[in-house]
């Protein structure tokens, strides 16, 4: 980036038309709030230079994983077969293109002013959230000057977004591969509208790209992320998309390995409402999201 430094203590980006800059505290830009940005850390820029250092990216048919899952829609040719075809396109993009190896990645932020999409995976935790966001609404976000020290696979996970958001921004304008969109899903249940951003659309459908050390999903904590990390938000975006299903990426931080797996979404949705319906029982949930819609 060649912006030049005007006083500000920390680097910004806007989440949705992509301007970046320097200021004191987080601003709000098109209605929302930026995100900051850290400095890629040289041991983690290194591990990704050497990571990329003749790699060859590799795609893996959702149908050779080790692992099975009733959410897989791999019995399905047609959903297999466009899966393959993804993939296929996508590893030719990855070894074709040469996408610049980022400097920064957006910090997560706890402190929010809305919700988001991912605030509503996991029912239990709506109320907290809400009661985040009713406390942040219109007060400036401070910079914190003590900063925990981000974990190295953390780190190295925001490296990947990012240099797949470089990907993104190279592919030919002929591939059926786009860069992802701004989605609005509604939950009758709550009563309330979130917004988020899928990662990635292949021949129009979403597809949520998510790394992990391996492709060899057969471990406990892959189960548990896709259970109650991704089913439910890939099933809100596949729904705010007008789809009951859509595409799962994994990608290897080990070996440049990857899968595209056509993932059902419909039964997530019907067990995520019934769960949204049973958390409205709590007046202390209903009052928080009065509170969030009036303000
Ligand atoms: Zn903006």
């Amino acid at each position: 980036m060649n912006k030049k430094r005007t006083g500000g203590a920390f680097q910004w980006r806007c989440k949705v038309c992509g301007e970046e800059g320097f200021a004191d505290e987080i601003p709000s830009h098109c209605d929302i709030r930026a995100r900051e940005l850290a400095t890629i850390s040289k041991r983690s820029k290194k591990w990704f230079e050497d990571f990329l250092d003749g790699l060859e990216w590799k795609f893996v048919s959702p149908a050779d994983l080790s692992f099975r899952s009733e959410y897989f829609l791999i019995d399905n040719a047609k959903r297999l077969s466009s899966a393959c075809q993804a993939g296929k396109e996508m590893e030719r993009i990855l070894n074709t293109l040469n996408a610049a190896i980022p400097d920064y990645f957006e910090r997560y932020e706890s402190r929010s002013d809305h919700l988001r999409v991912s605030s509503l995976k996991k029912p239990k935790e709506i109320k907290g959230k809400l009661r985040e966001a009713n406390k942040w609404r219109r007060k400036k976000f401070e910079v914190s000057k003590k900063r925990k020290k981000i974990p190295l696979n953390i780190e190295l996970g925001h490296v990947f977004d990012e240099y797949f958001a470089n990907v993104t921004k190279e592919i030919p304008a002929e591939s059926s591969w786009k860069p992802g969109s701004k989605v609005e899903f509604e939950s009758v249940e709550l009563g309330l509208k979130v917004v988020g951003t899928t990662d990635l659309t292949f021949d129009g459908i979403p597809v949520e790209m998510k790394t992990r050390t391996n492709l060899n999903p057969n471990s406990s904590t892959w189960k548990t992320a896709l259970r109650t990390n991704y089913l439910p938000q890939m099933a809100m975006y596949s729904y705010a998309s007008g789809l009951d299903w859509m595409y799962l990426m994994i990608v290897s931080r080990e070996n440049g390995e990857f899968s595209i797996i056509p993932i059902d979404c419909e039964p997530r949705m019907d067990l995520i409402r019934s769960q949204w319906i049973e958390v409205m029982n709590d007046p202390g949930l209903i009052s928080e999201i009065e509170r969030y819609r009036n303000s």
